[in-house]
C-alpha cells in the first residue's frame, strides 16, 4: 500500500469567500495570497497546502484525478 501516488493534482486552485479573489499555485514553491490576505495556496501540482483563518474562508477550486494503482510500482 503506497500513500503516495494515489492521485494525481491537476490545478491547486481556491477561491477566497472574503474578496473573492481566485488564487492558484501552478509550481511546487508558488506560494500565492489573495487580495485581502485571509487565504493562501502553495505546492503547485505536487502538494495541496491551504493556509486559512478558518475553513470557511475558501471554496476549493482544485482539481485532482485518481491514478490506478501501477502494477510496476
Ligand atoms: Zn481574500
Amino acid at each position: 500500500m503506497n500513500e503516495k501516488d494515489m492521485w494525481r493534482i491537476k490545478r491547486n486552485a481556491i477561491k477566497c469567500n472574503h474578496c473573492g479573489e481566485i488564487i492558484e499555485s501552478t509550481y511546487r514553491h508558488d506560494f500565492k495570497t489573495c487580495s485581502c490576505g485571509r487565504v493562501s495556496v502553495d505546492g503547485g501540482h505536487d502538494y495541496l497546502r491551504r493556509c486559512f483563518v478558518e475553513r470557511g474562508d475558501y471554496t476549493d477550486l482544485s482539481e485532482t484525478e485518481e491514478i490506478a494503482g501501477d502494477p510496476e510500482g
